[in-house]
């Protein structure tokens, strides 16, 4: 399953497109490597279980940050000691990157921070998978 068929979120912040369009793709190559490989076909099963659920847990973290302090991220930010300030260009371009659909990149301080915050789980315990299609090292 890809997109809105294997999880539909409340689409506050836009990513619904962008994780529908990175599912998509990240099937199609996995389909791709199950041809050629039969063999590893679990495997691969597996590893895409875990990118889909990667990039819904990132952004379901997002928004239940928003709606935690009545529609306002900021104080769940401070809790998590993100401080947004002018002066604070890696706090402020680490939460813009993450409206933007950065919900794969291990680099992206205010997403590992959510990552840490056990109330926001959506997922049984599962292996992340940071290969990002957009941003960072795996981008
Ligand atoms: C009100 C609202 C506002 C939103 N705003 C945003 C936004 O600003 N930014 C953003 O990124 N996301 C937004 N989203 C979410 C975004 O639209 C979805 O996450 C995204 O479209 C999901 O893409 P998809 O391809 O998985 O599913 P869909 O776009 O739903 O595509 C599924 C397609 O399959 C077709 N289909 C269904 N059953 C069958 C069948 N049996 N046979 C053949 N075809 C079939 C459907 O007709 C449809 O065309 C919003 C969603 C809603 C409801």
């Amino acid at each position: 399953m890809v997109g809105d068929a294997a999880c539909f979120l409340d689409p506050i912040f836009s990513g619904g497109a962008t994780i529908a369009m990175a599912t998509g793709k990240h099937a199609a190559d996995t389909v791709d490597r199950m041809i050629s490989a039969p063999d590893s076909e679990v495997d691969l099963s597996s590893e895409y279980g875990n990118f889909l659920k990667t990039g819904y847990d990132t952004y379901a973290r997002l928004i239940y940050s928003h709606y935690k302090h009545k529609y306002n991220i900021m104080p769940t930010l401070a809790e998590l000691g993100v401080e947004l300030h002018d002066g604070n260009l890696d706090e402020n371009k680490a939460l813009i990157r993450l409206m933007c659909g950065d919900f794969w990149s291990q680099d992206n301080m205010v997403g590992e921070l959510l990552r840490k915050h056990s109330d926001f789980d959506t997922f049984a315990p599962f292996p992340r998978v940071h290969q990002c299609p957009f941003y960072g090292a795996g981008a």
